[in-house]
């Protein structure tokens, strides 16, 4: 088959089954692997949609700029879809971004921003208040904001819903995703559930993001942020994408878990792929005890792993952060975490990382 070009080609990926690291879990465990986009990501549907639709209603024209507040995929795949398109693209990241995706946005032809990493949102200096003032500042240009704008999670409902649907044939019984925006959760379990409302869907949050908490009690607690690794994954605001009302249930999984699992996808199953997929393979593991064997399981896998080279699959990096302490596959017992264990944890983190002991001792 040719294609148009190498827009044609987003979508339709993968769903493939992970019985080597889910061998002891009940039920079939399929993970939808969004790295198979050609930008290597989820992104790429939402990006397409988004702009898309700016076109069909008359926000963006021939030559204008698009502007988005983003270090990771979605600038990726707004470079790549300007590029095709003809649209200039202006990405406004934090000062926390590698210079490897710095070099990555920048190969297809997008301008970047580097706005100070320290700044809280309503800074004027933060990467959101930057693209907010671009967008004001530069003419014919069009801001995408993928947190509220919920075309965001409608690409989700005419995508990647109807390919999980079809692609089970209509058996799956749990789907399972990580929340940032909330589009892949949302517009996903939205269709999901018009097929068959009793699918239970699953978000995967972050410790130290507020949306878990909000969930539960509908308010937004400051006290619950503090910084966390996966990347992606969890939020400090509230976005407009994030559909409550569809999520039956939401899981915390820790920076730690999270990239050991990410590792085991890697070794078991010959997929390497993203840090928020291990956090989602983690989130399967918790709920291990809830599954039986005739559960359809399908888990979102966002991106690639090529992007957390210098991170997760960095074995410095993993030992930096005290993430290579136990054998891997002790992970999903509990158990064996002796006190000892635990003990000798809390002292190497006491002084320099007293809010990640509260993570860690979650495990
Ligand atoms: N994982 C990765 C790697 C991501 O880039 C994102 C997007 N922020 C997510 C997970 C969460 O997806 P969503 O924004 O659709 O909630």
């Amino acid at each position: 088959m040719i294609y148009e070009n190498v827009l044609a080609t987003i979508g339709n990926t993968p769903l493939i089954r992970l019985d080597r690291v889910c061998k002891d879990i009940p039920g079939t465990i399929l993970g939808k692997i969004e790295a198979y986009n050609p930008g290597h990501s989820a992104k790429d549907r939402i990006a397409l949609y988004m702009v898309e639709q700016a076109e069909k209603e008359g926000k963006l024209h021939p030559g204008d700029t698009i502007i988005e507040a983003t270090s990771g995929n979605t600038g990726f795949s707004l470079a790549m879809i300007c590029s095709m398109k003809g649209y200039k693209c202006v990405l406004t990241v934090t000062s926390k971004a590698s210079q490897e995706k710095l070099s990555l946005l920048r190969s297809m032809g997008a301008e970047v921003v580097v706005c100070p990493a320290d700044a809280t949102a309503e800074d004027p200096r933060s990467y959101y208040s930057r693209a907010e003032q671009l967008a004001q500042n530069i003419p014919n240009s069009y801001y995408l904001g993928q947190n509220f704008n919920l075309d965001n999670s409608n690409a989700h409902y005419y995508t990647t819903g109807p390919e999980i649907w079809r692609e089970t044939e209509g058996k799956i019984t749990h789907y399972i995703c990580c929340v940032g925006t909330g589009g892949s959760l949302s517009g996903t379990a939205r269709y999901l559930k018009e097929q068959n409302p009793d699918i239970h869907v699953i978000g995967i949050d972050a410790y130290g993001s507020v949306l878990k908490k909000y969930w539960e009690t509908g308010l937004l607690d400051q006290s619950e942020i503090y910084p966390w690794k996966v990347e992606g994954l969890g939020k400090t605001i509230i976005p407009e994408n994030v559909a409550f009302d569809l999520i039956d249930d939401f899981v915390k999984v820790t920076d730690r878990n999270s990239a050991v699992r990410a590792r085991q996808m890697a070794l078991k199953e010959g997929l390497m792929l993203g840090y928020s997929s291990g956090a989602a393979l983690e989130g399967v593991f918790k709920l291990r005890k809830h599954l039986t064997p005739e559960d359809v399981v399908v888990v979102l896998m966002p991106d690639h792993g090529s992007r957390y080279l210098g991170k997760i699959y960095n074995d410095d990096w993993m030992k930096q952060q005290g993430f290579l302490h136990t054998p891997t596959d002790d992970l999903h017992h509990s158990s064996q975490y002796s006190y000892q264990h635990l003990k000798r944890i809390y002292k190497v983190y006491r002084r320099k990382y007293s809010r990640y002991i509260r993570q860690t001792l979650k495990i």
